[in-house]
């Protein structure tokens, strides 16, 4: 079977938290992914109107069907199924799709996610530019929410103990989206974060980026290295060379 990342969290204290740091209310409709023997799930349930959870793994999803009246069970692989509405997400996710499903949700609305990620991933989130963690999800992030990490989880706090610490993080999608194509900023962060020794010019020279919208650019911004670009850096950058 394919790895299904179930280190559930046992440690109560952390599960209230995580429950206290997303707010909630009768109002909400709760995301869950991988909801696993619903330790979180309980959570979740007493404290919000719905809690709509997505489950892959058959024996679990089964196992949690009709145990709390507030808890729609949505069997399937979190990546590929069809996702309800809701307002908030919050969950423990199974770190193999950290990045998938962190880009399929960031896609969709919502108010505020309350998400665990392993540590190392949590810091390349929320990483500032100009430190060795800035990277092209750091700027894919940042471009759509406001990322925060709200605390660092030991390994104790699972059962199975996982060889990886975790950290819980808090996204707020940004009031504002910034105007810039998204699939052009993209393209541009795999390609600049590729190359990440290599200065801005060069990169862009091997991503074949036409000369006259190297014309364009600023040439400061040629002559630093990816990680050195702020967030507006790349938005412009990406601007002048998609031309939109
Ligand atoms: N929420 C539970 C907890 O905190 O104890 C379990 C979390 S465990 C880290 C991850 C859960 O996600 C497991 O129950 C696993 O079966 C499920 N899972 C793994 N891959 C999934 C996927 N692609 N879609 C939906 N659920 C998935």
């Amino acid at each position: 079977m394919k790895k299904l990342g179930q280190h559930f969290l046992v440690d109560r204290r952390v599960l209230d938290r995580i429950g206290d740091y997303a707010s909630l209310s009768e109002e909400d409709r709760v995301l869950e992914i991988g909801p696993g023997t619903g330790n979180l799930t309980e959570v979740l349930s007493t404290r919000s109107g719905t809690v709509l959870a997505v489950e892959v793994d058959p024996a679990l999803a089964i196992s949690l069907e009709g145990r709390f009246p507030n808890v729609e069970v949505i069997r399937g692989d979190a990546i590929r199924v069809t996702l309800p509405d809701y307002n908030k997400i919050v969950s423990n996710l199974p770190y193999q799709i950290s990045s998938k499903i962190t880009f399929r949700l960031l896609e969709r609305p919502f108010d505020l996610a309350v998400l665990m990620y392993q540590r190392e991933f949590a810091e390349r989130m929320v990483a500032s530019p100009g430190t060795k963690d800035c990277g092209r999800l750091t700027l894919n992030v940042a471009l759509r929410a406001e990322a925060e990490i709200l605390e660092r989880v030991p390994r104790g706090a699972f059962r199975p103990r996982p060889k990886v610490e975790s950290a819980i993080v808090r996204l707020r999608p940004r009031e504002k989206r910034i105007p810039v194509d998204e699939r052009a900023f993209d393209n541009l962060t795999r390609g600049l974060f590729s190359m990440r020794r290599k200065k801005v010019k060069k990169s862009l020279a091997m991503m074949r980026v036409p000369s006259d919208a190297m014309l364009r650019i600023d040439p400061n911004l040629l002559e630093r290295r990816p990680q050195e670009l702020s967030l507006e850096d790349v938005v412009n950058l990406a601007k002048t060379i998609s031309g939109k």
